[in-house]
């Protein structure tokens, strides 16, 4: 019964089972999901650790991975902190990987500014030369934006590292010098003075009595940052080397020995044992040369990425030479030239490298002079096309006042010369040609009719009594009635007939292609049309009278004061013989003078 029970409990038990492992898997695996907040102090606790501790590092990166909600902050923090892990590690690959991949998203400054300086690390470990520099001039771009202090000295300092790496060790200082205006703490201080006695060291510009060095030893001590005390401790022994003081090198480095040996920093302990074994040689003790040289070769075997060694393997070719082991000798002086020759091709690879980069720098800059210069000449072209639309403008300007002024001027002196011309050829009252300038065409005309045996004839009259007007009206009166009187003279009148005013209240006309009798008929038109004239528009009823004479080249001949004068005389004939008349003027002497009176026809 029991048994059978527990079977159909096992039987149940086995039915059930995958759903009981789906719920255990699925309360498990809510248990590992994180709030917004653990997930941010999980950044925090890595950001803090990153450097120290890769391993704790690591495990907080693989748990915010399988986070199924994270911000963007929080995935961009993250991409960061795989950044320094690859890095840290040496998986130079992969850190360059996620560092482009975060550069490919939409970042702020700071953080773009961080994976620059990221990449400049990459470069370095990796020698990429040629990767660092735009990045480097990417990130001097965005420096102004950066406030984060700690950012920007991590940028300098990496800069620093990449120019000292790459051999350009006045570009390091010049960085170093930019770092130092920041207030630094103990260590930052100790690594910042070593970078730069490396920088003067590499110069040739460190002596052995720089106090510098023994400053920048005391500062590593007090900061507890043994490493780099004794990196800066190896310059030192180097300087007594470099002057030929083997001794003073060996009693120098030999008291840190043990310190050094203790950091199992292999590169450290390799430039150590490397430099007393140069020293050693240099005292003539081959033995104790050739131990710390095979020291050095032992530290160098676990460094991958640094390129050391080359003075090593001269050092134990020489040893061997002197020793007569020629096979070891030939062995280590091969391993020697290998290296050399990898070294001098790095050598030159940086070079390169700098001089590529150097060369763009030149041509940015070309290319920005030239912009610069271009936009000079096309400013310069601008403002020459406008100080010519502005010529022009001022040159139109000019023009069309000069244009209005001789407008102005000219009609003013076309006013002018028409009001001088009127007042040289008309009389100012009536209209009629004044003397002077009718005797003028009056002579051409003549001169005309001569030379084309055409008839030409003259008419003057002379208002009657004209003084009593002026006396009974007025002078006004008087004015008026002369105006009239040549007005319906001239209405009567040819376009071509001269109309002019001899003097006072005596007129002339001349006409032109006109016989005598037709000349006489015109008079005694004017005559009767003066007669005519109806004076109450003057405000006064009276009534004027003209005496006419008339003549023909025919009888007077063309010469003008001939026949003025015939004419003047057959009008002074018509007031003598009554006046309100014509009188033809005729050759024979008064007695033959023909008087006509106004009931005179030409029929
Ligand atoms: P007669 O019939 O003999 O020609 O007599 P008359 O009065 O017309 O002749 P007289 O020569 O004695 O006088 C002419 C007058 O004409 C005198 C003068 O005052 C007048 N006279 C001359 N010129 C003008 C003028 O321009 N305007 C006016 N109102 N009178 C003028
Ligand atoms: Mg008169
Ligand atoms: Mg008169």
């Amino acid at each position: 019964m029991i048994s059978g029970l527990k079977f159909l409990i096992a039987r149940y038990v086995i039915l059930l089972m995958p759903l009981i492992f789906t719920f255990l898997s699925f309360f498990l695996s809510a248990n590992t999901y994180l709030t917004e907040t653990d997930i941010n102090k999980k950044i925090e606790l890595a950001e803090v650790n990153k450097r120290s501790n890769p391993q704790l590092l690591k495990s907080i990166l693989d748990e915010l991975e399988v986070q199924p909600a994270l911000t963007a902050s929080q995935e961009i923090n993250i991409d960061l902190l795989y950044i320094s892990y690859y890095i840290f590690v040496g998986q130079y690959d992969n850190a360059e990987i996620q560092i482009r991949d975060l550069l490919s998203k939409n970042i702020d400054d700071l953080t773009r500014f961080r994976a620059n300086y990221s990449l400049i690390v990459v470069a370095t470990a990796t020698k990429n030369w040629l990767q660092g520099f735009p990045v480097i001039t990417k990130n001097s771009k965005i420096l102004p934006f950066i406030e984060d202090i700690t950012h920007i000295q991590n940028y300098l300092l990496t800069t620093i590292i990449f120019y000292n790496q790459l051999g350009q060790y006045s570009l390091a200082l010049s960085y170093i010098e930019q770092f130092t205006q920041y207030d630094l703490s103990a260590i930052q201080d100790c690594w910042i003075t070593q970078l730069s006695l490396e920088a003067k060291f590499k110069l040739n510009k460190l002596t052995l009595n720089d106090n510098a060095i023994d400053d920048g030893i005391t500062k590593c001590v007090n900061a507890n940052y043994t490493i780099v005390t004794n990196i800066i401790r190896i310059y030192k022994t180097k300087l007594y080397l470099q002057n030929d003081k083997p001794e003073d090198a060996l009693n120098f480095i030999q008291q840190y020995l043990f310190e050094i040996s203790n950091t199992k920093y292999p590169m450290l302990i390799a430039e150590m044992s490397n430099t007393i074994a140069k020293a050693y040689w240099k005292v003539g003790d081959t033995t104790k040369s050739k131990e710390f040289a095979l020291n050095a070769l032992a530290a160098n075997q676990d460094l991958s990425n640094v390129l050391q060694g080359v003075d090593t393997y001269y050092i134990l070719y020489q040893v061997a030479k002197k020793q007569g082991d020629s096979t070891l000798a030939l062995e280590y002086y091969e391993k020697y030239a290998e290296i050399e020759k990898a070294n001098l091709e790095g050598e030159k690879a940086k070079h390169l490298a700098f001089q590529l980069a150097e060369h763009k720098a030149f041509e940015q800059e070309s290319r920005i002079k030239l912009l610069n210069e271009k936009n000079t000449s096309l400013t310069a072209k601008q403002a020459l096309a406008e100080a010519e639309v502005a010529n022009i403008q001022l040159v139109i300007a000019m023009l069309t006042l000069c244009l209005a002024l001789i407008i102005l001027w000219g009609g003013r002196f076309y006013k002018a010369h028409m009001r001088i011309k009127e007042l040289a050829e008309f009389d100012a009252l009536t209209g009629a040609h004044n003397r002077g300038y009718f005797t003028h065409i009056a002579t051409s005309t003549l001169n005309y009719c001569k030379s084309a045996a055409q008839d030409i004839s003259v008419i003057i009259f002379d208002l009657d009594h004209f003084k009593s007007v002026n006396d009974t009206y007025g002078h006004a009166t008087g004015d008026w009635a002369l105006i009239e009187a040549i007005s319906v003279c001239k209405d009567l009148g040819r376009q071509n007939d001269i109309f002019a005013r001899l003097g006072g209240e005596e007129f002339c006309i001349l006409l032109p292609s006109c016989d005598i009798r037709t000349a006489a008929l015109r008079a005694e038109q004017c005559r009767q049309a003066i007669e005519n004239i109806c004076t109450e528009n003057s405000g006064h009823d009276f009534k004027i009278t003209a005496s006419f004479g008339v003549t023909d080249a025919k009888t007077s001949g063309f010469e003008l004061e001939k026949l003025l004068a015939d004419a003047d005389e057959a009008a002074y004939n018509s007031k003598k013989s009554g006046r309100n008349r014509i009188t033809v003027f005729t050759i024979n002497e008064e007695s033959e003078q023909k008087q006509l009176d106004s009931s005179w026809s030409i029929t």
